[in-house]
């Protein structure tokens, strides 16, 4: 990505500063704002954020116009190549380069390395031809996108009456407009499975024009695949390093895996003595009803009382917004960042208080932890502020707030029943953290499986088999589930568009996030200087500075591939006292 605003920071010499802003097209090929809660990025502005949360239609319709409009300025700024030559000046200026601080040689760099995925340097002809592979691929990335969500239609006389009714009904057809993964009937599953993961033809060419347009503007630009390009700057740093993180991940959930799979298939053999044969489709379904069985007292953590309430219009998306970045002004002043926690917490009733439910408490430290990357980054530079770094790190903050979320020694500090002021049971609070725990390797078993194919989808082309035997082969390797034939989920598998390469990311911030909490709060959560260090060593360098570097700086060693798959794993660990305790 290539915006105005990181344009407007490098200092003088570099065109005027600018307001904040949304994408730019161009850089949205290679960078689209990735969705869901868990890596709900951190990339919306304030201009985003009215245009989503504004009460008044009138104000959301403004905002609209003004992204729309800066959206076109930020479009000229990054293919302007006067402003790129001057920067290229700058950066072949050895001398000058060396007498620059280390954040500002860092943003330089990577104002670099966005004017060239857009393919300014390259000669007219080769322009063109970039300009023309970005059209294309957005243009593709939306059509693929819309068709993840497409209902499949099939007449109704093909469904077995006595599920019909589980579905949308259109006419003479039925709509299956989704995976009905918690639906209890197995039948209801499979079928919904089945055919919504039927293949679809235009979707199936939209998605292997994607891959190898990507593959073509990677390597026109530089790149030997699309994965090597966009993992420029993380911390994983190439393709390869990715593999390994996941192949010896994989290795070592497998034995967990196949214990959690093993207890779904009893459960199921328990519910339907008839079909105990453990199927795609069950996974979601069976380790719900474990952890159910786990935990029947699933309660009320506690209260807080928050500003973020649900309102008609607001979308149901808990996320974080910087409104202003923090940076360094000309007149040696901080300014200092602005930003929003948006939650969709219940209303106060009149016979309680809004009373949060642990979900609802852990996604609140969660949103906390990019508020604090944001709050307490010190960057010189807006560009590179808070939230604004590498993907496989951004998460990171916000992960390791949860481990605090679970921690009984945190929880006791503000959770109190909110009639009595009783504090949170111990073992209630242990029992609920341990129950998070259940079937979870089979959880990351299917995050590895889906982060491993955005590797080989986005690793070298012409891709050695059809996307279908890919999916096949990967889902046998690294997942364990049989491969239902005629069904193609890569075709459901929106997140290729945004994350593009890096749906490893997660799992990589959340391995950080591990070992940061075992090695540094784990003891004490509340070790002041261990705080202190996090905040100086990783929190105040936003993208600023080389997210290894940062982690090297936290942990006083440098992690090795398998540190990061121990981390991962060890958590899976289940307490059995914790169990014994509770049982009684
Ligand atoms: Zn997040």
């Amino acid at each position: 990505m290539l915006c105005a605003q990181r344009l407007g920071s490098l200092a003088a010499g570099l065109a005027a500063r600018r307001v904040s802003t949304s994408w730019s097209p161009v850089g949205a090929a290679f960078n689209v704002k990735p969705q869901g809660r868990r890596l709900d990025l951190f990339r919306e502005r304030r201009a985003d954020f009215v245009k989503i949360a504004h009460p008044e239609p009138a104000f959301r319709e403004a905002a609209e116009e003004t992204c729309r409009s800066i959206g076109t300025m930020v479009e000229k700024l990054n293919t302007n190549v006067e402003l790129y030559q001057s920067l290229q000046k700058l950066l072949s200026d050895k001398k000058l380069v060396d007498s620059l601080d280390v954040e500002t040689r860092r943003v330089a760099e990577l104002f670099m390395f966005d004017f060239e995925i857009s393919g300014i340097h390259l000669d007219e002809e080769k322009r063109k031809r970039a300009v023309d592979l970005n059209v294309k691929i957005l243009d593709l990335s939306s059509k693929f996108l819309m068709g993840t969500n497409f209902p499949n239609k099939i007449e109704k006389h093909l469904l077995p009456d006595h599920i019909r009714h589980n579905f949308v009904r259109d006419g003479d057809l039925v709509v299956v407009d989704g995976l009905h993964a918690e639906a209890p009937n197995d039948l209801v599953r499979e079928a919904a499975y089945r055919i919504f993961l039927y293949p679809n033809a235009s979707q199936l060419k939209y998605l292997e024009e994607l891959l190898s347009n990507r593959d073509l503007l990677a390597k026109l630009v530089g790149y030997s695949t699309f994965s090597h390009r966009a993992l420029q700057g993380t911390i994983a740093q190439k393709p390869e390093t990715v593999m390994q993180f996941l192949e010896k991940l994989s290795d070592k959930l497998c034995e967990r895996t196949i214990k959690d799979f093993e207890m779904m298939r009893q459960m199921k053999m328990k519910l339907n003595p008839q079909n105990s044969e453990l199927m795609p489709w069950d996974p979601p379904y069976y380790s719900g009803v474990i952890r159910a069985v786990v935990h029947e007292s699933e309660g009320l953590l506690g209260y807080i009382y928050c500003d973020f309430f649900q309102r008609a219009d607001k979308p149901h998306q808990d996320c974080h917004f910087t409104i202003r970045g923090g940076r360094l002004k000309e007149d040696g002043d901080y300014q200092l960042p602005v930003v929003v926690l948006m939650l969709n917490l219940p209303h106060s009733s009149r016979n309680s208080p809004t009373l949060l439910t642990p979900g609802m408490m852990e996604n609140l430290f969660h949103e906390m932890g990019h508020a604090m990357h944001s709050m307490l980054g010190r960057t010189r530079y807006q560009h590179v502020t808070g939230t604004r770094c590498p993907t496989d790190f951004a998460e990171v903050p916000s992960i390791l707030m949860e481990y605090f979320s679970n921690d009984y020694r945190v929880v006791n500090q503000f959770a109190r029943h909110y009639q009595t002021g009783q504090p949170l049971p111990k073992n209630m609070v242990s029992r609920l953290c341990e129950s998070k725990k259940v079937c979870a390797a089979a959880d990351m078993q299917l995050q590895v499986f889906y982060a491993t194919l955005d590797q080989i989808y986005h690793g070298e082309h012409p891709l050695r088999k059809p996307t279908t035997d890919i999916l096949k082969e990967t889902q046998e390797k690294f997942y364990g589930l049989p491969y239902v034939p005629n069904t193609a989920w890569q075709l459901r598998f929106s997140h290729l568009v945004g994350y593009g390469a890096k749906y490893y990311s997660y799992l990589m911030s959340r391995a950080v996030a591990s070992m940061v909490w075992k090695e540094c709060f784990l003891q004490d959560p509340f070790n002041r200087a261990a705080g202190e260090r996090y905040r100086r060593e990783m929190l105040a360098h936003g993208g600023g500075k080389e997210p290894m570097l940062m982690v090297q700086g936290m942990l006083q060693k440098c992690p090795s591939i398998d540190d990061f798959v121990n981390a991962l794993v060890s958590d899976l660990d289940l307490d059995f006292e914790t169990f014994l305790m509770d049982s009684k």
